[in-house]
């Protein structure tokens, strides 16, 4: 019997990541790895955010889901390029199903590619997918004690987006408890604070995503 161990696979998962990466950057496309808790919003702060660009980059979407495609229509409904990956039971996304999702997008045509990772906090933040960016999504609801308590998540990544901040006032979410937290784990990191819904926060986030992006192509 062969036994392949875990860091085998994660290292052929590294390797595979660095290819899509030169790839993305050779093409000119700015890469971004959104990942979150079921039912964080990740989805809702895609459409605000396309909505905020307001045509601004040429976007497009990986959905990252075990099963169906209720988010890639709603961002087909959008007019954005999407492609479905369905994991089939894998609870995240890994290097290889972005590489084989890549082929049904033209890079030429692309600027700003934001994969929405399967929902979970765990294993998403041991596989690197070749971004260049990876944004952690968190909503109120969620309570503000998830980065104490998955912190390698929140460690790899360079932004934070508290969603549901309408529903602040309903919670016991500290926002000083995140925010402590994050200086622990990623001083780096910018923190946004969004309700997606009535598009409040939303601006600067944008922005931030775009002068990113901005950034990458000058880069080279
Ligand atoms: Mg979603
Ligand atoms: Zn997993």
């Amino acid at each position: 019997m062969k036994i392949v161990a875990a860091k085998k696979i994660l290292k052929a998962n590294d390797q595979l990541a660095e290819e899509n990466r030169q790839k993305l950057t050779a093409a000119g496309v700015f890469c971004v790895n959104v990942v979150g808790s079921p039912g964080a919003g990740k989805t809702t702060l895609l459409e605000a955010l396309f909505a905020a660009l307001d045509g601004r980059l040429r976007p497009a979407v990986i959905e990252g889901d075990i099963a169906g495609s209720i988010d890639a229509e709603r961002i087909e409904k959008l007019g954005v390029p999407v492609v479905q990956i369905n994991t089939q039971g894998a609870c995240h996304l890994d290097a290889s199903m972005i590489a084989a999702a890549a082929e049904d997008l033209d890079y030429s045509a692309i600027d700003l590619l934001l994969i929405e990772n399967v929902g979970n906090l765990v294993c998403t933040a041991g596989f690197d997918l070749g971004e260049h960016l990876r944004i952690i999504v968190l909503s109120t609801t969620e309570g503000d004690d998830k980065a104490a308590k998955y912190p390698a998540i929140f460690q790899g990544s360079h932004a934070l987006v508290i969603t549901k901040a309408d529903l602040l006032p309903h919670t016991n979410f500290d926002t000083r408890r995140i925010a402590a937290d994050m200086k622990r784990l990623a001083p780096k990191a910018e923190t946004f604070q969004v309700a997606a819904l009535t598009g409040e926060g939303i601006a600067p986030a944008a922005e931030w995503l775009a002068a990113k992006c901005a950034a990458s192509a000058t880069d080279d």
